[in-house]
Parts: structure tokens; C-alpha cells; sequence
């Protein structure tokens, strides 16, 4: 059996008090690992790590601190293929959206802010008689809470703004995917990090997650996660005015207008819609934040566009992800397999009609007992029901026919949650009008997750507090310092 390690002043590590939570594989149902079950005491650990690494670490010159975020990012990309065997495993994710999405990007987002680092500047505000200028201290000690739904990806995207900024860190990755997380333990050690600037704790939200909230030495929390935990954590830790950063739940609706499917639009486009349309409904399983697990279509296409987006949900593969050629694999968990089916099950109570999927799927052999749902879609369902309003997370798309630009807004913005859109139209002045109308943090136009990692990222409403990319990070993980001089 695989034992997980924490990570703590380069250590790796059992749990202090050697408790451990069982991992599974959701492709076959089985427990393939041992995880610590980190407690408070391991929290103390932790902090007291980075406590004793921060004045180093922040002392660093940019270019030192990129540097030895370089040299982990190196140390990720020769492990690709390692990595995302690892992730697959993990997640029940297709191995080849591993391979080709969560471990590449996880390079990809410590090179980033490992070059972003080394072209920061200070502003200089000044007037006669004065002269102002800022300093961009870190925060001091961070932690950084991420899900499952994309392991390696997420974690790399919070903990690198934090480390190029000069904070120390404690990592607590989800409890259901530690594999890569105690993998990126493992490489910190390689890629020669100073003793306790990144430490990584496995456990239950309860358990390791709560203390790390409340702890004093804390001063700010990254999370990644469900919009219920993100409410806790805001609760947890404003006694002690941490600044949080929340990104959170969504249920994210694409609009499709008729001069995008009707007989007006290119081929090329169409297909190219349909295309990415089906990977935004259903990529990872449709365990995506961004997801576009609403699709509001237009009415005058609507019967053309469901048939062919049905036919094509159909047609995907479903199978054990570690064979090449699958485009679906298990759900994550056994708990989560049940919540979605008890989301189905509701779909169906409020009048939902099922156009495909809507049940679990047996994969014989290997993955007999795995957690795999067919790809299912909806319609017949208002907007006010509880499929239309509450996040499943899971292969499940529900379509609602609308007859114009403003029903097609009102829609859109009947949930919730504000993470993200995609509107799908040839119309420059309706791109125009609904970019200010859309309640949303970001919004694709003729596309879905095109991602530039310098643009602002995440959610209105429910969906989120504050924006992580680019220097919106690197702000965040920074306390501005004003220096105001006189003129001697
Ligand atoms: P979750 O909220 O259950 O758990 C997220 C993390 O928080 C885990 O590491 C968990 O252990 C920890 N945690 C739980 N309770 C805690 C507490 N009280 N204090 C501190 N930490 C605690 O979320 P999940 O089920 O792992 O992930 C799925 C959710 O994440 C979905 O809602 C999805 O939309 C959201 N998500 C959002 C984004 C985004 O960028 N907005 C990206 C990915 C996933």
C-alpha cells in the first residue's frame, strides 16, 4: 500500500499522531493508498516551519526566489508522464487529459509566476515637497486550501504567487487527491527549496483545514473549493483579519444565439461550436468550476441544436482512463457519485426530460466497481428548479430554450453564482451589450476555457471574492507599504 507523506521543514512525514485516511481509486472503487491524517498539532508543526523560514525566504532577491521556482517547475515537467499516471489514478480522470491539461498547466503556472516575479515595480507617487513610494512586502504566512477536481493544477496555481511574492506557505490539498500533492512534496526536496517555505498538510477540512484558518500566525488563505466551505472559512478567519481570497462554486451558462447554429453559419464554426460546446459541458466528467453546465439556446434552433448535441454526447467514450481513447472516466468519489445521482434522481422529480445518460454505467473488468456516470442532458426544466439553480459538478447539462437577447441575460443570470459564461453569436453589438449585462466573472465569446494567466480570474456572487492570475495574485499575497519622504 502507497503511504502519502506530508511534507514539513523538507521532511516528508507521517501525520504526528500516525493517523491515516484511506485513498481510492474511483476507476475501481479501491483503496490503493494511505494518506496522514494531519490534526492541529501538525498544523503548530507546519507553522512554526515557516515561521523559522520566513525572514530567509522573504530576504531573497526576486531573481533567487524565481530561480528555485524554476528549478520545481523543471523538476515537474521531467516527471510528466509520472505525474499524470499519478493524477489519473487519483482523480478517475482520462489519463490523456492529464497528460495534456493538469500536469502541463501545473508547469506552466510555477514558470509563469517564477518569470512574473523578476518583472515587478514599485510606484513612485511624487509631489513637490514630498516623495512617496511603495513597497510591496509579503504577507508573511500563507495557506492555501485547494479541491480535487484538478489535483496538481490548482495547487500549483495558488501556492506559486504566494512563494514568488516571499511568503512561506502551508499547502492542504484536498483530502479525496493527495497523490500528486505528496509528488510535488517529493520535488520540492529535489528542486533544493529552503526547509519550510512550502509545507504541505494531507487531512479532513475539519481537522487540518479549520486550525489552519484560525491560527494567529496565519495572515491570509487562498482557497479553492465548494461555496459552502468558502462561507466557513470567511467565518473562521475574520476574527483574526486574514485577507481571503475565495474561488468557489458555479453553475455557468453558455448562450447559444441562432446566427451561430442556423443555416447562416459557416460549417466550419458550427463544428467548432459543437466541439468545444461538448468539452465544456462534459471535460473532467464535467467536474469543472467552469463548466457551462447550462446551455441556453436559441428557440428557433433549439430542437436542431439538441438533436445534434445529444448525438454527440452519445458518442462519447466511456471507460477506464487509463486506456487511450477514452473522453470519460470515473467521478471522483463514491460520495460524489451518490450526490450526483441524487441530483438526477431530483432532475427527474421536477419533470426533467432525459435525452441520454441519467444513470450510472458498469465498466466490465477492472473497473467493475468504478464510480462512472453516463453523460446526461436535460431539458424541460425552468429556470427556478433546483437543477437549473444548485452546482452538480458532474456529466450533467441541462438546455432551456430562449426567445431573446434579454430573456437569453435574465437566464444567464438566474442562479446564485457569477463564475463564468460563454456566449456563442456572430453579432459584435450583442458581444458588446452582453458583456455588460452577464453577471459573471469571465466570459468567453465563441469560445470556452481559452486561458491567458495573465487575465483577472474568478467570480461574482457566490462564485467568489477576489481575482487570482496574474498581478492580481502577486497583489495579493503582497501588504503595500507607503513610504512618504519630505524634502529635507
Ligand atoms: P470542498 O469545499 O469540499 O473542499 C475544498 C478544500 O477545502 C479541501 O481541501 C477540503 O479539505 C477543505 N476544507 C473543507 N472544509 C474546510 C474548512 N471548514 N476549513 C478549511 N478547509 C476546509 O470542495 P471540493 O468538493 O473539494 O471541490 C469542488 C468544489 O470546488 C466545487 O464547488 C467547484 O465549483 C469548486 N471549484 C471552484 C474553482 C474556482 O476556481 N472557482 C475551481 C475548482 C473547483
Amino acid at each position: 500500500m502507497l503511504q502519502l507523506k506530508n511534507l514539513v521543514n523538507n521532511v516528508l512525514q507521517p501525520a504526528l499522531a500516525e493517523e491515516t485516511l484511506d485513498v481510492f481509486e474511483p476507476a475501481t472503487g479501491r483503496v490503493y493508498a494511505q494518506a496522514p491524517r494531519s490534526r492541529a498539532a501538525d498544523v503548530d508543526q507546519a507553522v512554526q516551519a515557516a515561521q523559522k523560514a520566513e525572514f530567509h525566504w522573504k530576504g531573497l532577491s526576486p531573481e533567487a526566489r524565481s530561480g528555485h521556482l524554476y528549478a520545481l517547475a523543471d523538476a515537474i515537467e521531467r516527471r510528466i508522464p509520472i505525474l499524470a499516471e499519478a493524477e489519473s489514478k487519483d482523480t478517475g480522470k482520462p489519463l490523456s487529459l492529464a497528460l495534456s491539461l493538469d500536469i502541463p498547466r501545473a508547469v506552466q503556472n510555477v514558470r509563469f509566476f517564477a518569470g512574473a516575479i523578476q518583472h515587478e515595480s514599485q510606484q513612485v507617487h511624487a509631489r513637490t515637497g514630498f516623495l512617496n513610494y511603495t513597497l510591496q512586502p509579503p504577507v508573511g504566512i500563507g495557506v492555501c486550501i485547494s479541491p480535487w477536481n484538478l489535483p496538481l493544477y490548482l495547487l500549483t496555481w495558488k501556492i506559486a504567487p504566494a512563494l514568488a511574492a516571499g511568503n512561506c506557505i502551508i499547502a492542504k490539498p484536498s483530502e479525496v487527491t493527495p497523490y500528486t500533492a505528496h509528488c510535488l512534496g517529493e520535488l520540492v526536496i529535489e528542486a533544493g527549496f529552503p526547509p519550510g517555505v512550502l509545507n504541505i498538510l494531507h487531512g479532513l477540512g475539519d481537522e487540518v483545514g479549520v486550525p489552519l484558518c484560525g491560527d494567529a500566525r496565519v495572515k491570509a488563505i487562498s482557497f479553492t473549493g465548494s461555496t459552502r466551505t468558502g462561507a466557513q472559512i470567511a467565518q473562521q478567519s475574520a476574527a483574526s483579519f486574514k485577507k481571503v481570497s475565495l474561488e468557489m462554486g458555479g453553475k455557468n451558462a453558455a448562450l447559444v444565439f441562432a446566427d451561430a447554429y442556423d443555416a447562416t453559419a459557416p460549417e466550419s464554426y458550427r463544428e467548432q461550436l459543437m466541439q468545444i460546446l461538448i468539452k465544456a459541458a462534459f471535460l473532467n466528467q464535467g467536474q469543472i468550476c467552469l463548466c457551462a453546465s447550462r446551455i441556453l439556446v436559441e428557440r428557433s434552433i433549439f430542437d436542431a441544436f439538441c438533436a445534434d448535441f445529444v448525438k454527440r454526447t452519445q458518442s462519447l467514450t466511456l471507460g477506464d482512463p487509463l486506456i487511450e481513447g477514452i473522453d470519460q472516466g470515473a467521478v471522483v468519489s463514491l460520495e460524489h457519485h451518490a450526490k450526483i445521482m441524487l441530483a438526477l434522481e431530483r432532475a427527474r422529480q421536477e419533470g426533467g426530460v432525459f435525452h441520454c445518460g441519467g444513470h450510472r454505467v458498469s465498466v466490465p473488468g477492472r473497473c467493475e466497481k468504478g464510480y462512472f456516470i453516463a453523460p446526461t442532458v436535460i431539458s424541460a426544466l425552468g429556470p427556478d428548479t433546483i437543477t437549473n439553480q444548485e452546482e452538480i459538478f458532474g456529466p450533467v447539462v441541462t438546455l432551456q430554450p430562449f426567445d431573446t437577447e434579454d430573456e437569453a441575460v435574465m437566464l444567464a443570470n438566474a442562479t446564485r453564482y457569477g463564475l463564468a459564461a460563454s456566449v456563442w453569436t456572430r453579432d459584435s453589438g450583442r458581444v458588446q451589450r452582453l458583456s455588460h449585462q452577464l453577471e459573471a466573472g469571465i466570459i468567453w465569446v465563441n469560445t470556452w476555457m481559452a486561458r491567458d494567466l495573465r487575465t483577472p480570474f474568478g467570480g461574482v456572487k457566490d462564485s467568489g471574492v477576489g481575482r487570482e492570475g496574474g498581478w492580481h495574485a502577486l497583489n495579493f499575497w503582497c501588504e503595500p507599504r507607503n513610504i512618504c519622504i519630505a524634502e529635507a
